[in-house]
């Protein structure tokens, strides 16, 4: 301990407080457990921060003025513009009541909560150091602790995080401007949502990706609903190109430079550049050494399926825990690790989790595909139900895009779904629900529900599988 230190004990410590982290101390504390949380930035981490909610809600704005001003086929007459203060002020308004919140909630439930960052001392104490003139720091022992530390962008060679005309996520959700001209490096979910953004917003948008697809994660068929449509929006894709550096433009502006496999440079005029191709864990600072944290080569702390780490007393959450990097993938692990801290029988074994992409149109799966179904020795069946024979969906003016549900045949189990289409994020709840609970094809199918309604067609698409649909042909 260093002398002026203060020094407090707690049983449960948990690093950071995102939706990992803040979700974990809430548990915790709601076990009786003495919790500490300790944030060195903002409550709700970089999901309510800089991710997931600002993203959603420009998301929301830019979609909004891109379909007022594009209903003369309904015979609505518009010409929105968009003052790019005033959407960025309802977007921080967003975030602030949702941080808020998540400070609340944590007192409400007996959190402690410490400003600071946090850094392993040894094997049962952290030093939080309070950052400013003379804040100081303090030492906290405890009993279990919960590394709830995230995710941070990587950098590409060529793209100095620093140089202002480089953006990181969280800058082109910062923007006070919409720039005229964006490329964006990586065509990933973040890449993807934040071009079909700024192309709704005005911009000319220029992806630029290595690989021969947008959301290559993700199937052929799925990926190509959401290609077609960014066409439609003017974004332009040069796939096969890896981006190798930036220069300054005589114009004013920049221009990225691209080379391909074979060496073949090409140039594209920007004026920012947005650089979204994956993210690293934040491990540097936090002494995960002093307290024998293992890491993978990759950086990412490694746990069991109980979310300890090779330490019994140690837990490990969310993004800094490694794949699947998602806010409700962090959340529910932070649940596991608190309820098996206070001794419950807790453990990460869901069937599915789910993955949502806000691009337009929405792309949402959850659990196998039908290839990753035949991997696995199912013989699998599947069913499909295009939106443009949803009457919903044309009554919502949005049709592309189809739901595909797999189920394996012998006992018609749902397996998996995979969803392009409008409200796709939220459909594929109910794809999540039947695999979860062992639901077959029957039950999907015949359940009634509401019209006229997107859902029907996760409906439709159980009978389809069954040979049974009836407002699209049977395969
Ligand atoms: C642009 C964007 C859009 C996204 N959209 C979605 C989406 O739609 N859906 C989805 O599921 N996911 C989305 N994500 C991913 C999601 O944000 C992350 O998966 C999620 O935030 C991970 O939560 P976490 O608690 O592990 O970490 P984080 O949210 O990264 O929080 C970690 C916290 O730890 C703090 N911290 C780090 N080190 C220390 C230290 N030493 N001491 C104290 N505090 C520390 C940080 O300040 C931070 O607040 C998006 C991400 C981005 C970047």
């Amino acid at each position: 301990m260093v002398v002026g230190d203060i020094s407090t004990g707690t049983d449960v410590l948990v690093i950071g407080a995102g939706p990992g982290g803040y979700v974990a101390a809430i548990r915790a504390a709601q076990h009786g457990l003495d919790t500490t949380l300790v944030e060195r930035d903002a409550y709700g981490g970089v999901c309510l921060n800089y991710g997931c909610i600002p993203s959603k809600a420009l998301i929301t704005g830019a979609g909004l003025a891109h379909e007022a001003g594009n209903a003369e086929h309904m015979g609505i007459h518009a010409d929105p513009a968009v003052d790019m203060e005033g959407l960025g002020g309802w977007k921080d308004d967003v975030v602030d009541q949702l941080t808020g919140g998540v400070e609340k909630l944590c007192k409400a439930n007996g959190v402690n909560l410490v400003e600071g960052e946090a850094s392993f001392a040894d094997e049962n104490t952290v030093r939080v150091a309070h950052g400013g003139d003379g804040q100081g720091s303090e030492s906290i022992e405890f009993e279990h602790a919960i590394v709830a530390t995230g995710s941070q962008p990587i950098e590409l060679p060529g793209f100095d995080f620093t140089d202002e005309e480089v953006w990181t996520s969280r800058d082109a959700l910062a923007a006070d401007t919409i720039p005229d001209r964006l490329v964006v490096v990586g065509a990933g979910y973040i890449g993807m949502e934040l071009a079909t953004v700024f192309a709704k917003l005005g911009t000319d948008v220029t992806v630029v990706e290595m690989l021969d697809d947008a959301l290559p994660m993700y199937e052929s068929d799925v990926a190509r609903v959401v290609r077609k449509r960014a066409k439609d929006l003017g974004i332009e894709f040069q796939f096969g190109e890896g981006a190798s550096e930036w220069q300054e433009s005589p114009d004013g502006g920049i221009q990225v430079v691209t080379e391909t496999e074979d060496g073949v440079e090409s140039t594209y005029a920007a004026d920012k550049v947005l650089v979204a191709v994956g993210r690293r864990p934040v491990t540097e600072g936090v002494g995960l050494e002093a307290a024998g944290i293992e890491t993978d080569d990759n950086g990412f702390i490694e746990v069991d399926d109980r979310m300890r780490t090779n330490r019994d007393h140690v837990f490990a959450i969310g993004d800094v825990a490694g794949e699947p990097m998602l806010a409700h993938v962090a959340s529910h692990e932070g649940i596991v690790a608190s309820e098996v801290i206070a001794g419950e029988p807790a453990a990460m074994d869901a069937q599915a989790v789910p993955a949502a992409v806000f691009t337009d149109p929405e792309v949402a799966t959850v659990g196998m595909t039908e290839a990753e179904a035949e991997e696995e020795g199912f013989e699998p069946v599947v069913g499909e139900m295009p939106f443009r024979a949803s009457g919903r969906a044309l009554t919502a003016d949005h049709t592309d895009g189809f739901v595909r549900i797999v189920a394996d045949e012998e006992t018609g189990l749902v397996l998996g779904g995979q969803i392009v289409g409008p409200e796709a994020s939220e459909l594929i709840a109910e794809v999540s629900l039947a695999v979860e609970m062992g639901a077959t094809l029957e039950d999907v199918g015949s359940t009634i529900h509401t019209h006229p309604t997107l859902a029907e067609a996760v409906m439709e698409a159980a009978e389809n599988a069954q040979g049974q649909a009836i407002h699209t042909l049977n395969r």
